[in-house]
């Protein structure tokens, strides 16, 4: 089983404009999208924001959670980023730069692939 933690747009999330994350559990428990790769079982140890624009504090965020992680004998294998990021983030080449720099940890850019073709 694979350990993930996924990075979530702030303002997205903040907006409840993927109600309660719902898509990013639902591709998880069905192994769709970017979670495909995970093949047997994937589970899912966090949904953290980036911080907010410009995301300067995804770092010291991730550090913390592998803190708090660790306090419970848990490691994550690989920090997603989220498909909110990888579709409307005006900064997310410098967040991924860095997450790739420091992470330690596979970076996978994307989640669920869920989304509608034309807005109408
Ligand atoms: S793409 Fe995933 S992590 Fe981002 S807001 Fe939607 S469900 Fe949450
Ligand atoms: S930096 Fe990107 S991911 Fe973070 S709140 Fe701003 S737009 Fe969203």
């Amino acid at each position: 089983m694979k350990k993930v933690v996924i990075l979530a747009c702030e303002r997205i999330r903040n907006q409840n404009l993927c109600v309660a994350c719902n898509k990013c559990f639902v591709a998880a428990n069905k192994l769709e999208g970017e979670f495909a790769r995970h093949k047997d079982e994937v589970a899912i140890l966090g949904i953290m924001n980036c911080g907010g624009c410009p995301g300067n504090l995804v770092v010291p965020s991730l550090v913390l959670l592998s803190m708090q992680l660790a306090s419970f004998n848990e490691k994550i294998d690989a920090v997603h980023i989220g498909t909110c990021i990888m579709r409307f983030c005006p900064n997310k080449d410098n967040i991924i730069k860095i997450i790739k720099e420091k992470a330690g940890v596979e970076v996978i850019e994307g989640t669920h692939t869920y989304g509608k073709g034309t807005i109408f």
